[in-house]
């Protein structure tokens, strides 16, 4: 725009300046030519001549010059006009590409200004407008603001870890020169999931380790005391040797249920292939419990096993859900009562959720792992009821977290890794399932689970 309204103003300065050229040329001949006269080197007929033919000479060039210099100032200024088109479509093509990334982007131009903040920059910074902000008043970061500026100035790229006041997420901002001088690109990268992640990992190795100690801890005190204080008391010995015997057993418990888990945690996204009747893996599992419900006077009372119920499922993995859920309710109830496994099918995942959590009136209820298959699917559905003191309904939507017991349940009497909620939820996820649990205080609890219910198996033959 500037460079096209400048061409006639440069063709009018030219025109003056070849006038004033024509006139300088003129005169200064003439000058030389009249010198020459006056000291006798030509005659008057000779510097009349010489006059003409110059003066002639001199508007024959100007005149038959005047289209190339012309044509020399479009050629100026042509090149600038479309220099600056192509700039426009650059800048054009840059703005939109900003625009289009679907992670916040910023650019702030040389005067540091923003020049585009695109939708997730916006709603990031809380921006109404990238309009010709200042980038000191839009990022609302120190830091971020620091390093752009230094990037302006020295053209170095940075990157930055950084959160917002009140956001609590996890920023990665890159820091690159942008497509003109001095102009920077901000790129952000959102790292909250991964923080969590990392911290969940942190938290889990501390906890394991911490879990890991104690026995070993006390295994070794006893060794110390045997060594020394008490090495010659025999008597004392099997006591201490009771008491080393659990505390391995409890380690040893410990690591095959760490082992369990990550193994789970590693085959988490394949889903499984096999379709099985859930029916004979509920009775067998109570079978193999059958001993330890005997041993505290408790009965376990079976509804409906004798059905088939179709579900695509590892059958070890559902097995240990299974086991977990009724040695759970064995555990934690009271001796002389019972323990009842229902299993069922519902047309729908949700009226499966909605039919298992209807059995102890007034009960609390958490759902610990929402079920990721539709929810409009047929479901097969089983559920463990116990007669036990029950869970204070602010402490239901812990369970299944690692390492988390409640200690008002157990009385701190009851053996127990922390992990084995952890490893029914870890395995439901992987077959698409959910978990719920229901309970109430001095009555009892239920937990349930449901997945998608499998097509009953074409017999051959
Ligand atoms: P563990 O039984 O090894 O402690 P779990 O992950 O199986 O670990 O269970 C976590 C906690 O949930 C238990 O410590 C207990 O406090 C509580 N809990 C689990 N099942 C029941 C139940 N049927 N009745 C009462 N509390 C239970």
């Amino acid at each position: 725009m500037s460079n096209n309204s400048s061409r006639p103003n440069k063709i009018q300065t030219l025109r003056q300046k070849r006038r004033k050229d024509f006139f300088v040329l003129i005169f200064g001949c003439a000058g030389l030519l009249t010198l020459l006269l006056f000291t006798g080197g030509i005659s008057l007929a000779e510097w009349v001549l010489a006059n003409l033919v110059l003066i002639l000479g001199a508007i024959a060039y100007f005149e038959g010059s005047a289209h190339y210099h012309v044509a020399s100032v479009e050629a100026d200024t042509e090149p600038a006009a479309t220099e600056s088109a192509n700039s426009k479509a650059y800048e054009d093509t840059v703005h939109g590409l900003i625009n289009g990334l679907p992670f916040p982007t910023i650019l702030i131009n040389a005067d540091g200004r923003l020049e585009v903040a695109n939708a997730k920059a916006k709603e990031v910074f809380r921006l109404v407008t990238d309009n010709g902000v200042r980038a000191s008043a839009a990022l609302r970061q120190p830091d971020l603001l620091a390093a752009s500026i230094r990037v302006s100035d020295t053209g170095a790229e940075e990157q930055l870890a950084f959160k917002l006041p009140n956001d609590g997420q996890s920023w990665i901002a890159q820091i690159r020169p942008g497509p003109k001088e001095n102009t920077v690109i901000i790129t952000l990268e959102d790292r909250t999931t991964i923080r969590r992640a990392e911290q969940v990992r942190v938290d889990f190795l501390a906890n394991a380790s911490h879990e890991l100690r104690t026995p070993l801890t006390a295994i070794s005190g006893f060794i110390e005391t045997m060594r020394g204080p008490a090495k010659n008391d025999y008597a004392a010995w099997g006591n201490f040797l009771d008491i080393m015997f659990q505390q391995s057993e409890r380690m040893k418990r410990l690591i095959s249920d760490l082992l369990s888990l990550s193994r789970i945690e590693f085959s988490e996204h394949n889903v499984p292939s096999t379709t099985i009747d859930l029916s004979p893996l509920l009775v067998a599992a109570i079978d193999t419990l059958e001993q330890m419900a005997h041993e505290k006077s408790l009965k376990i009372v079976a509804e409906n096993t004798d059905q088939s119920f179709w579900v695509v499922a590892d059958p070890d993995e559902m097995t240990q859900v299974i086991q977990n859920l009724i040695s759970n309710a064995i555990k934690y109830a009271a001796d002389g009562e019972k323990v009842i496994v229902q299993i069922g099918a519902a047309n729908t995942m949700e009226r499966a959720e909605s039919d298992i959590s209807r059995g102890i009136p007034e009960a609390a209820h958490a759902t610990l792992l929402s079920p990721q298959a539709s929810q409009k699917v047929p479901a097969i559905w089983v559920r463990v009821v116990d007669e036990g003191s029950g869970i204070s309904a602010q402490k239901l939507p812990r369970l299944g977290e690692r390492f988390y017991r409640v200690d008002e349940s157990r009385g701190g009497r009851i053996d127990g890794t922390g992990l084995g909620l952890a490893i029914v939820k870890h395995i439901l996820a992987r077959h698409r399932g959910g978990l719920a649990v229901e309970s109430k205080k001095g009555v009892g609890t239920a937990f349930s689970f449901w997945l998608p219910r499998g097509n009953v198996p074409v017999r051959h033959g």
